[in-house]
């Protein structure tokens, strides 16, 4: 039988564990992780091609005004964007592909392509979350509330939109990789294996 491609797209508020939880489910189950176009600054430990691609705002605009984009948001005052090509390429190959997107992102997918499923990651609660962005000491107080505030309304906005086909807690890592894990595996059905 032939195998079938499957898109999924993760998101999560700041400080969910999102890009964690997605290269465990990357390698558990045989998937790509889109490397997303962002106009944001690299920061240390960020690689140029794996965790994303960077580029200035003349080179985003021209990729996204000729159609190179699946989707793209403004997240933070940067742009962000999911090149089309390595998607189309991958479910023709009957891969499964990941996309660590906003809610913004998730939406504009969906509405391309609605057979795709996905998941949103959530805290356990608030004053986890809060703790969580604070342990990361990437920032100061400012932008950690400005964080969390956004967090808050992101997770708002995922219940409200109706675009999430499942909402999946991180309290403890390997629980969320594996209920994410047989979300997906149920989705694509047994017969296909990456
Ligand atoms: P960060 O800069 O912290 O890596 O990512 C900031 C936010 O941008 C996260 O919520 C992340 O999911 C989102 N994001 C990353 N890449 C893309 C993309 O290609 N499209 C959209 N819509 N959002 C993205």
């Amino acid at each position: 039988m032939t195998e079938l491609g499957m898109l999924l797209i993760i998101s999560g508020p700041s400080g969910v564990g999102k890009t964690t939880i997605v290269h465990h489910v990357e390698r558990q189950l045989g998937g790509r992780f889109s490397v997303s176009m962002t106009t944001r600054p690299k920061s240390a430990g960020d690689i140029e091609g794996v965790d994303y691609h960077f580029v200035d705002q003349v080179h985003f605009k021209s990729l996204r005004d000729s159609g190179q984009l699946l989707e793209w948001a403004e997240v933070f005052g940067h742009s962000y964007g999911t090149p089309k090509a390595p998607v189309v390429e991958a479910l023709t190959n009957g891969k499964l592909m990941i996309l660590e997107i906003d809610v913004e992102g998730a939406l504009q997918v969906k509405s391309k392509l609605p057979e795709a499923f996905a998941v949103f990651l959530l805290p356990p609660n608030e004053k986890v979350l809060l703790e969580r962005l604070r342990r990361r000491q990437r920032e100061d107080e400012v932008a950690i509330q400005r964080r969390f505030a956004k967090a808050k309304h992101e997770i708002a906005r995922a219940h409200a939109c109706g675009v999430y086909d499942a909402f999946v807690v991180n309290e403890d890592l390997q629980v969320a990789v594996e209920q994410t894990t047989t979300l997906v595996k149920g989705q694509r059905g047994p017969s296909t294996a990456n």
